[in-house]
């Protein structure tokens, strides 16, 4: 090669360099609002991805953070009060403990499964797994295997979304996001009902009704009418390998926003102005503690469901596209009050058809859609310890509404503590869903949350997160995003 070529060469690969380096510079500022896992999993990814000088404040209006992650206290010892279990396969919140040398994995203990219809048992499984393995194959004939068929299928396809990540992949909609997954047959999955879905695979009615739906009613409170994707990922979560952290799963916010070294304002953020003018820190946060003296920021991330019954911010002023402004919009969406009631006692074991209380199934999933309560399971501590740890039983059974006494007498022989805690859980799922977009402001104004109307779970906030510090980092470097979008017919 010439020299005077290579020294040319040399000369524009170093301009171009240059040129590059300077066109832009990081972010300064950049604010989450909401330090639920979704938010506090941002705050990492936002580190992880725009570097260690860039300043991050999370503001929380609660004075604790994890929002729907969170234990109570029964007798000194604590349980999961919220989001509970974690799939083998949420390969985000696996990596997130095993990277924290503050974490670990909680002992798991086994329990036998009822499907109970209010006066009898469908199926009740056995503490030998090939007993249960053969009952549940009596009870259910070939479509055991046709749901795990779908299952495995669904996970594997669910799990490219790591690899897309890691190669620094962004969705600015939920449509788009879903397409590059798992292509039109995700997207189509929220337009149809769990039944369809199902149905179209080949399971029966009496699979659906007598464990899909159970299995629902559990997971999210409600049946196979909601849409086939969250009945997909409810069932995933009925699957043996479930795992939590020990201490209680809302150790992993508190992790994630120490290690990335944000600053914590436990304020209640009210509004967001857009500054079109503004050469940087484009974006006003005004609280509810200080409504007159707004922070400003470069880029916004909003991680918290933005709605008439959950949390409310102003947003008029802040997205570019009224049509996509979640406070907005009246749209009829809500969110499925759901009650976990905690109960230190003895199972009836008349109505549950058990000769004790003691061999009654640990876990019961109701079929018969019309009594009271939708589930009952057996619960261990959060620090349990399964060397020196003998502990008196302790029951979750959701509910709509608190449980009365009467329904508590009902249910139990006896007992001798009970506590209840009320949450706005997860979305009433009525498909076809609208698939919103992330980016209401493409000057820097992210939100995580319409994830949720996907299906709603800590992995997928930490994806939606993830998903979120991706877009923001490539729209302020100019990289773009993936607007893979399935054409309107494919829905
Ligand atoms: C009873 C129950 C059982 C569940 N079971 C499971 C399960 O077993 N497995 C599973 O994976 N998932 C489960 N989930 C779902 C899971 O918990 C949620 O999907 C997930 O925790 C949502 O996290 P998030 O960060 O997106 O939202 P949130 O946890 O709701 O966090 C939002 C945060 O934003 C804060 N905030 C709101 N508005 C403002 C404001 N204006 N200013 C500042 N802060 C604000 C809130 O205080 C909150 O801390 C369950 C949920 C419930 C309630």
């Amino acid at each position: 090669m010439d020299g005077r070529f290579l020294s040319k060469l040399v000369l524009v690969l170093f301009l171009h360099t240059v040129v590059r380096g300077t066109a832009v510079d990081p972010p300064s500022q950049i604010a989450i609002i909401g330090g639920g896992i979704g938010g506090s999993s941002a705050s990492h990814f936002v580190r992880e991805k725009f570097g260690k000088n860039v300043q991050i404040d999370l503001f929380e209006k609660d004075s604790r953070i994890c929002g729907r992650l969170d234990t109570v206290t029964i007798d000194g010892r604590e349980y999961e009060s919220g989001g509970s279990i974690i799939h083998s396969k949420n390969l985000y919140m696996k990596k997130f403990v095993k990277d924290s040398p503050n974490l670990q994995e909680a002992s798991s203990f086994s329990s036998t499964l009822g499907i109970f219809d209010g006066k009898d048992y469908v199926l009740q499984t056995s503490t030998w797994s090939i007993v249960s393995l053969l009952k549940m194959f009596w009870t259910f004939g070939l479509d055991l295997f046709r749901l795990q068929w779908l299952e495995k299928r669904f996970i594997n396809k669910f799990v490219g979304i790591y690899d897309l990540q890691k190669q620094g992949h962004s969705y600015d909609t939920v449509q788009g996001f879903l397409h590059a997954i798992g292509g039109n047959d995700f997207v189509h999955a929220t337009q149809i009902t769990g039944v369809a879905e199902f149905s179209s695979d080949g399971i029966g009615e009496f699979m659906i009704d007598n464990l899909v739906s159970p299995g629902l009613r559990t997971n999210y409170g409600q049946n196979a009418s909601v849409n086939g994707f969250v009945t997909a990922v409810s069932m995933a979560g009925i699957q043996p390998g479930l795992w939590s952290v020990k201490g209680g799963n809302k150790l992993v916010c508190g992790e994630l926003v120490k290690n990335s070294s944000a600053n914590i304002i436990n304020e209640q953020v009210s509004k967001v102005v857009y500054n079109a003018a503004s050469k940087t820190e484009k974006f006003s946060v005004f609280t509810k503690q200080s409504p007159s003296q707004a922070k400003t920021y470069d880029i916004v991330i909003i991680a918290a469901p933005i709605q008439s019954d959950m949390y409310h911010i102003d947003l008029s002023s802040a997205c570019s596209n009224e049509e996509n402004c979640p406070s907005s919009k009246v749209n009829g969406k809500r969110y499925r009050k759901t009650t976990a009631n905690f109960v230190k006692g003895k199972l009836n074991s008349s109505l549950f058809k058990c000769n004790s209380w003691k061999v009654c199934p640990g876990s019961i999933l109701v079929s018969n859609q019309d009594t009271f309560y939708r589930s009952i399971g057996l619960h261990i501590p959060v620090d349990y310890d399964p060397t020196s740890d003998e502990v008196d039983p302790v029951y979750k059974v959701f509910t709509t509404d608190p449980m009365t006494d009467e329904q508590r007498d009902y249910l139990f022989e006896s007992y001798t503590t009970k506590a209840t805690v009320v949450w706005k859980a997860y979305p009433v799922y009525e498909p076809p869903e609208e698939l919103t977009s992330f980016v209401l402001n493409s000057a820097g104004l992210y939100y995580t949350s319409p994830m949720e109307w996907v299906a709603s779970a800590m992995e997928m906030s930490v994806i939606s997160a993830k998903n979120a510090a991706l877009l923001a980092y490539n729209n302020w470097f100019g990289k773009g995003s993936d607007n893979t979008t399935a054409m309107k017919g494919e829905l």
